[in-house]
């Protein structure tokens, strides 16, 4: 079947600057946009986003810090982590990040897509509650899926997360909750050093954060293998209504900051592999939202390969499964760390 695709796009985007040598630039959005309108000129659906609403963005972040963020506007600079810089408009491309997402979601619970890629940023996934980090503003996803609990009855979210780096603000979020389960794979050696096996989710959350720390030479054919032998099985038991992807592309291999062995092939498969497993779990609604990805080139590939596979027009390929001892021995590890909370792991 077909799927009806829509991505998420605004020049708006780019008016939030960090400076001369930062990797999270405009330049990032400015590539992929321009990959679309030569490699996609037709056929995918737009959505011009809107800023969030108050009320919405107050499902995750405190007054205090949305005031704060809305004053970076009174300066031409200002710093709100040492790697997080805002200039006086980012607060517009803030908004509209989060703002993006859930008219993506939107779309695709009136059914005017299947899938939607949100192609945004400032990204998401390290933003906390009341804090700014890792180039994040406002947590995009998060929120997203605050709303999708609090404003339309969801009860079981599926967030994947294959940047390299772990999604801390996603996970502190939704640590204590069983209505998101959260998966990431990322490398510990890389900020923010969270993420390891231990850290699994508490209270009635125990066993709904999943977290596999892979080796920096992990490759595209362990990433998938591991990928169908953990999400497999959680996707079977934990039959989400939605499902989120912080689709990060850092750990490609020309990536400045995140370099593992990874190519667009393994972007390419994890997207065939998720829509495979969410096939048998009667295909919840699917967004993506960019994370990192700092290499223009590379990051326009990726995002290339994932939209490829999403507008397939005829069946598609099985995922090619190569059996992968390093692969094999992280599934084992994960497995017993998750075993005695028995949400997908026996
Ligand atoms: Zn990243």
């Amino acid at each position: 079947m077909t799927l009806k695709v829509a991505v998420v796009r605004d020049e708006r985007y780019l008016v939030h600057q960090t400076g001369l040598v930062h990797p999270e630039r405009p330049g990032r959005l400015k590539g992929i946009y321009r990959m679309l309108d030569k490699e996609f000129p037709e056929g995918l659906i737009q959505i011009e986003p809107e800023p969030v609403t108050l009320e919405n963005l107050e499902l995750v972040h405190t007054p205090g810090y949305i005031r704060k963020i809305l004053k970076t506007s009174e300066r031409e600079f200002t710093n709100l982590a040492p790697d997080t810089p805002a200039s006086s408009q980012s607060y517009l491309a803030a908004w509209l990040a989060v703002g993006g997402c859930i008219k993506g979601l939107q779309a695709l619970l009136a059914g005017r897509c299947d899938v939607c890629f949100c192609l945004v940023r400032p990204p998401g996934h390290h933003a906390q509650a009341d804090r700014a980090g890792g180039f994040c503003i406002f947590n995009n996803l998060a929120i997203t899926a605050k709303y999708a609990i609090e404003r339309h009855g969801f009860r079981r979210i599926l967030i994947v997360d294959w940047d390299i780096h772990h999604g801390n603000g996603i996970q502190e979020i939704f640590f204590e909750e069983d209505s998101v389960l959260y998966f990431s794979t990322h490398y510990l050696g890389w900020y923010p050093h969270t993420g390891d096996w231990s850290e699994v989710g508490s209270g009635r959350g125990l066993g709904y954060t999943v977290n596999v720390p892979v080796p920096k030479d992990v490759t595209d054919q362990d990433i998938v293998f591991l990928y169908y032998k953990i999400l497999g099985p959680i996707m079977k038991s934990y039959k989400p209504e939605l499902i989120l992807v912080s689709a990060g592309f850092d750990g490609h291999h020309r990536d400045p900051l995140g370099r593992t062995q990874l190519t667009e092939q393994a972007f390419r498969w994890l997207t065939e592999l998720v829509l495979e497993l969410r096939d048998a779990v009667k295909s919840p609604p699917l967004l993506f939202s960019l994370e990192g990805g700092y290499d223009v080139g590379a990051l326009s590939g990726c995002v290339r390969e994932v939209l490829d596979v999403l507008t397939w027009k005829e069946r598609r390929p099985r995922v090619p499964l190569m059996l992968s001892p390093k692969a094999n021995d992280l599934v084992e590890k994960a497995q017993a760390a998750h075993r005695k909370y028995g949400v997908w792991a026996e």
